[in-house]
This record gives C-alpha cells, sequence and structure tokens, in this order.
C-alpha cells in the first residue's frame, strides 16, 4: 500500500511534466485577416488579431491540463510576436528553425494557431505552400501539400501527434483529412483568395480557448500521423525561381524541369530535410 502510494507521488508529476505543447503559429488563417497586406507582421493590428488567439489557445491548454506551452513565432521571418504581450506561462520561441523545428524534444502534442490551407485550395484564404511568391505547387508522395501536412509528418516522425488547429474552414478540412480526430477552430469561411466571412476576434478567441481545452482531453487517443517507407518531395517554384544551375547535384536530388526539383529520400526525415525547409 505504501509503495502503491509512493509511486503515485513519484508517477503523477512526471506524467504532467510531459504535457508539454508545440504552437506553430502563422497569419494567413486568423480570423480578421482576409487581404495580403494585413499579414505585414510590422502591422499593429495583426499582432493584435493573432497574439489575441495565440493567448486564447495557451489559456485552452492550460485548462486541459498542458505543463508547459511552447509558441514558434512562424510567420514570414518570425517577428510578428512580443515577449511583452505574449501569455506570461508560455514560452515564445523565436527565429528560423532547423528543419526538425525542436520535434526532437518529443512534445506531448503539436497544433497550428493561425493556419491557412495550402497552395491551390479553391475556398483557402492566401493560401500558399511555404512562399505565396516563390512556390507553385509542393508535393509530398506525389500529393499536393503545404505546411499542415507535411508539419503534422515531422511531428508523427518524432511520434508526436497534432491535435488542434485554428484557421480557415480549408485547413481544417485539410488538417481533418489525415488526422479525423484532431480538433479544429474555424475562424472564417473563405470565399475567395481574398474574401473571407470572418468570426470577430471575441468569437474566434472563445472557440480557440475551448477547441484547445478540448484537444488536450483526447491526448493519447489521437495517433501520430506517419509515413512509412521511403518519401518524396517535388517542389515546383514559380517562374521568378526557377532552379539555379547547380541544382540536383546533391544526393538523392532529381531535376524535373526548370523550376521543378524531387528530393528523394529512404524515409521521411531523410527526404524532408534534402528539401532544406
Ligand atoms: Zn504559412
Amino acid at each position: 500500500m505504501r509503495y502503491v502510494l509512493l509511486l503515485g507521488f513519484i508517477a503523477l508529476p512526471l506524467l504532467a511534466q510531459s504535457k508539454r505543447v508545440f504552437i506553430i503559429t502563422d497569419a494567413e488563417g486568423v480570423a480578421g485577416v482576409c487581404r495580403q497586406e494585413q499579414t505585414d507582421p510590422k502591422d499593429a493590428e495583426l499582432r493584435q488579431l493573432l497574439t489575441g488567439e495565440i493567448n486564447a489557445a495557451v489559456q485552452g491548454f492550460f485548462d486541459g491540463g498542458a505543463s508547459e506551452v511552447f509558441v514558434w513565432d512562424g510567420h514570414d521571418g518570425s517577428e510578428t510576436l512580443s515577449a511583452l504581450t505574449i501569455d506570461p506561462r508560455a514560452k515564445l520561441v523565436m527565429g528560423r528553425l532547423e528543419s526538425t523545428m525542436l520535434m526532437e524534444r518529443r512534445f506531448a502534442a503539436v497544433a497550428f494557431v493561425g493556419q491557412h490551407a495550402r497552395a491551390n485550395s479553391r475556398g483557402g484564404v492566401m493560401a500558399h505552400s511555404y512562399s505565396s511568391l516563390g512556390i507553385q505547387n509542393l508535393l509530398m508522395n506525389g500529393k499536393p501539400v503545404g505546411e499542415v501536412e507535411t508539419r503534422t509528418a515531422l511531428a508523427g516522425w518524432f511520434g508526436t501527434p497534432v491535435i488542434f488547429l485554428s484557421g480557415d474552414q480549408m485547413a481544417a478540412e485539410q488538417l481533418h483529412a489525415i488526422v479525423p480526430e484532431a480538433e479544429t477552430a474555424v475562424v472564417k469561411e473563405g470565399l475567395d483568395n481574398y474574401a473571407c466571412i470572418s468570426l470577430s476576434a471575441e468569437a474566434a478567441r472563445k472557440l480557440i480557448r475551448e477547441g484547445a481545452k478540448n484537444s488536450m482531453g483526447k491526448l493519447g487517443h489521437i495517433q501520430p500521423y506517419k509515413l512509412n517507407g521511403p518519401v518524396t518531395f517535388q517542389i515546383e517554384y514559380t517562374s521568378r525561381h526557377a532552379l539555379r544551375q547547380d541544382a540536383g547535384s546533391g544526393p538523392g536530388e532529381e531535376v524535373v524541369d526548370a523550376r521543378t526539383i524531387r528530393f528523394h529520400g529512404k524515409d521521411f526525415i531523410e527526404a524532408w530535410k534534402r528539401t532544406h525547409f
């Protein structure tokens, strides 16, 4: 009896410690953001809108039992968020991350806030894959993908599930296509690239707080999204970013045409690292 109690005292704090959530943030999927110029990292309203949604998610994750929450400033050069306004319980991750995005730290869960859909998504608000100016299309194992699919697979490689996404309707659908049980908060419906029906900031924050809290209850039930076997990434750049002369000279690289390159890997992580994302 005494040993069982003792075990409980030791095991419970350990269990709590491991509930660390990593939030990937972006701008195009935030409520009230519908025009390109609004996504300027220095835009005062964007900063307020995005920070409000992030802090709502942080609140929700802690309400749901998270032990630590990390927020990565993932939009355009990582200069949108400020330590002055982020929830004081969160840790702010600033700057460009290596290709593994700290996933080797084995977070309990990954979440997206402010997420947009992949390039060429009809009904997606400012839909793009990594770079709206630089990349026309991105394929993973022959299928069109964006940040949602590739980063969910990256987290999955490290055994971490994506449990929550807030963003536009298309972004939510695209996560559900690969992680059906994930919790989502749809804060706007895209009409076209620059037109949408948006919730108010207040309504979006409420939805996000609740969704984030609920998603913590699904920890342990949502499986990491894993790609098994060899993986390819194909990047079709825009005309302005056509391939340079030395493209194709690295290991596993194959030039497809003047602006398209394919990266092969024996597994997800090898192919992923070769893309230099
Ligand atoms: Zn993005």
